[in-house]
């Protein structure tokens, strides 16, 4: 894995000849310069987020593949676009961003709430049931938050902040090894959990007592300090209710009045290309 001072030192490279046309950031000519925080942003979203979604954004959300492929219902692709610039960027309308441009992206700028979300705590849950192996377009959902995340390391006073990006089994197996990542992951600004599942059919109750004693002092910990946690599940939990299942923890982010809830449910990609 590519580190994240290599990532840093290859972007700085590359945006300070295209942003100042010089070799490289220590020969940047212009006094307080935006290009090394831009070549530093860059980085950390190649570092944290998972490959394919660093390069894509808001203005891709549109239940289609990059190839063209519709999988999403248009109506329930634009509901979660909805859903992920109310918390992103409340109040810019939908159809203002279906195009980037210098004008849009000033847009997202001025309208970006992620700080509020940050200092509330608030979180998101993503979720819906998927079929085989068509993609429903949850992590790129979830990239799109981090994203917005990572770009207000632009403004001093949050530069500081960390960020994870764990799958489901890996923080299962952080948390029962008890190693150092798993108090990284309990204690970041923003934690993106991705995959969650669970053989639904197979739960008993040891299971779940089990779960629960893992989980819990970890989503609790998160929720009592308002650190915002993007959890997505790759099945429905407003059918199946998610304390049943992970315990209490994450019960308690799910039905916090302040998460946001986005549905996207998968496996439909035939159905609609077929219709
Ligand atoms: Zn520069």
């Amino acid at each position: 894995m590519t580190s994240l001072s290599q990532l840093k030192e290859r972007f700085h490279k590359t945006i300070a000849k295209k942003m100042c046309s010089v070799k490289d950031m220590p020969n940047c000519p212009n006094d307080k310069c935006s290009c090394a925080i831009s070549a530093e942003i860059k980085a950390y979203w190649w570092f944290v987020i998972p490959k394919g979604y660093p390069q894509l954004s808001i203005f891709d959300f549109d239940g289609k593949t990059r190839a063209g492929k519709t999988i999403l219902d248009p109506i329930k692709a634009l509901d979660a676009k909805k859903k992920l610039i109310q918390y992103c960027w409340n109040g810019i309308p939908v159809d203002k961003l279906s195009e980037r441009n210098d004008k849009t992206e000033a847009l997202l700028r001025h309208f970006s709430v992620i700080n509020k979300r940050r200092e509330r705590g608030s979180s998101m849950v993503i979720y819906g049931s998927e079929e085989g192996s068509n993609p429903s377009g949850k992590t790129f959902a979830a990239s799109i938050v981090m994203k917005e995340a990572i770009a207000q390391r632009r403004k001093p006073e949050f530069c500081n902040q960390t960020y994870f990006w764990v799958d489901y089994q890996t923080l299962k197996k952080s948390l029962q090894d008890g190693d150092t990542a798993s108090v990284d992951y309990e204690t970041c600004d923003w934690l993106v959990v991705d995959d969650i599942i669970a053989d639904v059919g197979k739960i008993g109750s040891q299971k779940v007592q089990y779960l629960s004693s893992l989980f819990d002092p970890f989503f609790v910990y998160r929720y009592n300090n308002r650190l915002p946690t993007i959890l997505v599940f790759r099945m429905d939990v407003v059918k199946f209710d998610p304390s049943d299942i992970f315990g209490r923890g994450i019960g308690r982010i799910c039905e916090d009045q302040d998460t946001t809830m986005v549905e996207l449910s998968g496996g439909e990609g035939n159905k609609i290309a077929g219709q």
